[in-house]
């Protein structure tokens, strides 16, 4: 059974972020491109540039394939591209290039099939490989971020103490059969993390005030 915490959560970052396109992000290679390159970079700056790296070669998955992690970053480095996700970025074409050459549409095999994918790619990145895997592929694995970690704790439905693997589970066991996509519950987390829930939460401004406990939020010293 969903936990109705988290979808009173959905609710409220539903309303003040509205849903991501997902259809955006699951066009092929450029989609995958765009969600990882869109949230590396500010709204302004990934308007700017997008255009141009639409139109260069790495919308071209073989090429990217082909060459090398050092090629990449060349390219991506001047837009402000950093290392961490251009080797995300070359680790997924490689693979994604390999599904292409067996004859499979990356994202559209079986759920072992994704999982499997999933357990060997994260070994390299484990929070970028399960935010795209999640997002894109609807593989069913909540990506471990300090946000998502903040947020439950401060509202009381974890504690700071439990182990870094209760963190997913949690959101994985709250949101099953229910309507809302862990992906999408997951960045709308991340969103407010950024925007609301860092080192000094900002709750008053906050869309998940309303969900405060009377005794407010719990900090990791209580
Ligand atoms: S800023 Fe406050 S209300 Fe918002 S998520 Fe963090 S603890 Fe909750």
């Amino acid at each position: 059974m969903a936990d109705e915490r988290l979808l009173a959560a959905a609710d409220l970052l539903r309303s003040h972020y509205g849903r991501l396109d997902l259809d955006l992000y699951r066009d092929g290679w450029v989609g995958l491109v765009r969600f990882l390159l869109e949230r590396q970079f500010s709204p302004s700056k990934f308007a700017k540039v997008w255009p141009e790296i639409e139109a260069s070669w790495i919308v071209a998955v073989e090429e990217v394939a082909r060459g090398t992690r050092g090629d990449l970053l060349e390219f991506l480095q001047p837009y402000g591209g950093n290392a961490t996700s251009v080797a995300v970025l070359h680790r997924l074409a490689v693979w994604w290039q390999e599904q292409v050459d067996r004859g499979q549409t990356p994202f559209e095999a079986g759920t072992s099939h994704l999982e499997s994918a999933w357990s060997e790619l994260a070994a390299h990145d484990r929070t970028w490989i399960t935010r795209v895997f999640c997002v894109i592929g609807g593989l069913q694995k909540y990506p471990l971020t300090r946000a998502s970690w903040r947020v439950a704790c401060r509202h009381r439905w974890l504690s700071w103490h439990d182990e870094s693997d209760e963190i997913p589970e949690f959101f994985e066991q709250g949101l099953r059969d229910s309507p809302i996509e862990l992906g999408q519950f997951a960045e709308w987390m991340m969103q407010v993390g950024d925007d609301y829930c860092g080192s000094k939460p900002k709750c008053t401004q906050c869309p998940l005030q309303p969900l405060l406990g009377p005794n407010g939020i719990c900090e990791p010293d209580e």
